[in-house]
């Protein structure tokens, strides 16, 4: 006989070792994993009547027998025996799994034995029993007690781990901030001075050739501009320093004083705006005009020359306004529709076809969101898309 394993049954986790030492010794010997499970769960069934109704319960898990012959045993002492008879439930039920079922008592002493024949294909020659035996010896706590110390352990290793990692990340990405901040500004003063005087050449008497040649100038001027500004929004967006103006404004006064600017964001398409009648909003000018922007400058981005772009404004029911801009253009799957508002997502195809950073709509969703709006995307790969978001109507204070 081979004594694998002892276990005390006291309280409710010796019930949960008694059942995880027995299923580990069926694994470890080769059976299979449906009488791994039969096995166990007859000894945890026992067990549990053990622990319920007597004192000192102990379980021994064994291999029995000898040379070409062996059984898989648990033997369950315990003292105090008028409780147990083999009508309990648990007893029924341990009997019906395990081919054996042996239940004596002796002196006051009750014993119950469990058995199951190992099979010749398991190969349990003595190595393998010894090796058994000392994975429990050396690597199987004994006691719950003993388990629960090196799940701890373990927990607390894997913890430390997540922290450093954790730690790690952050120290990485306030860098990340860091340097995009700096970029940023450093960037942001020469733009601005190139467009002033892109903006003045514009205004001052040359050829038409040279004028086109300033204003295809000023127009990827304007485009840097915004990427700049992107970089610098979203550094300020992860301190959560994001800063807004709000004001009251006549909402369509406010579209037509940007139309001129967007149009020259988007000089190859036709820009068609239609709007509701004009009432007043609450807005950061300067942010809404960044989601415009973005929104109609990715709708000519992504759709081919000469293309209509729609933007369309109308009031709800409730008083908000809805903004939709609509393309058509490449469109995007139904899966891509709600990542393109995720921080650096671009859409997998098309990566090397058009530049882009993955940011503007990631800012756009944070802005409306902190205007108290909402902003998402309908679209079909290849048939264009439309982009919505809304501007809730201003409160009213009596
Ligand atoms: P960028 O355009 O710089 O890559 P955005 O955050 O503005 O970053 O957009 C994220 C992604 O959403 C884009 O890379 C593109 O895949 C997709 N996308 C945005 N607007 C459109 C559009 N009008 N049509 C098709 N795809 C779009």
């Amino acid at each position: 006989m081979i004594h694998l394993v002892q276990v005390a049954l006291e309280n409710e986790m010796d019930l949960t070792l008694a059942y995880k030492k027995s299923n580990k010794a069926a694994a470890l010997i080769g059976l299979s994993i449906s009488t791994q499970t039969a096995f166990a769960t007859a000894v945890s069934e026992v067990c549990r009547e053990i622990i319920d109704k007597t004192h000192e319960g102990s379980l021994s898990i064994e291999i029995q027998g000898s040379n070409d012959r062996h059984d898989l045993a648990a033997v369950i002492t315990y003292l105090e025996t008028e409780g147990v008879d083999n009508l309990r439930e648990g007893l029924q039920h341990a009997k019906k799994l395990v081919p054996v079922f042996n239940h004596s008592i002796i002196n006051s002493r009750g014993k119950i034995e469990l058995k199951l024949n190992i099979p010749r294909s398991a190969k349990l020659s003595n190595e393998k029993m010894k090796a058994i035996k000392s994975y429990f010896e050396l690597v199987e706590p004994n006691t719950p007690y003993e388990e629960l110390r090196q799940r701890n352990t373990l927990l607390f290793q894997i913890n430390e781990q997540s922290e450093t990692a954790l730690r790690q990340a952050e120290y990485l990405n306030e860098q990340k901030n860091e340097f995009l901040s700096v970029a940023g500004h450093e960037l942001k003063t020469p733009l601005t001075i190139l467009r002033a005087y892109t903006q003045m050449a514009l205004r001052s008497e040359c050829s038409p050739a040279t004028l086109a040649h300033i204003k295809k100038v000023d127009t990827q001027a304007l485009k840097l501009q915004t990427m700049i500004l992107q970089l610098l929004d979203i550094s300020r967006i992860e301190k959560g320093i994001a800063d807004y103006n709000i004001e009251l404004v006549d909402f369509n006064g406010y579209l037509n004083d940007m139309a001129d600017l967007i149009r020259l964001l988007v000089p190859s398409h036709e820009l068609l705006i239609t709007m509701d009648e004009s009432r007043m909003v609450n807005i950061d000018k300067l942010r809404i005009e960044q989601v415009f922007m973005n929104i109609v400058g990715n709708a000519a981005k992504y759709s081919p020359s000469g293309e209509q772009i729609m933007l369309d404004t109308r009031f709800l029911g409730n008083g908000d306004l809805l903004i939709s801009v609509r393309d058509q253009g490449i469109g995007m799957s139904e899966e891509d529709l709600h990542k393109v508002f995720e921080k650096f997502y671009r859409v997998q195809d098309i990566t090397t076809l058009f530049n882009g950073l993955g940011m503007g709509l990631f800012i756009c969703s944070k802005i409306i969101t902190d205007h108290g709006g909402k902003i998402w995307v309908e679209s079909i790969k290849g048939q264009g898309s439309t982009f919505f978001f809304t501007l809730p109507a201003p409160v009213e204070f009596s």
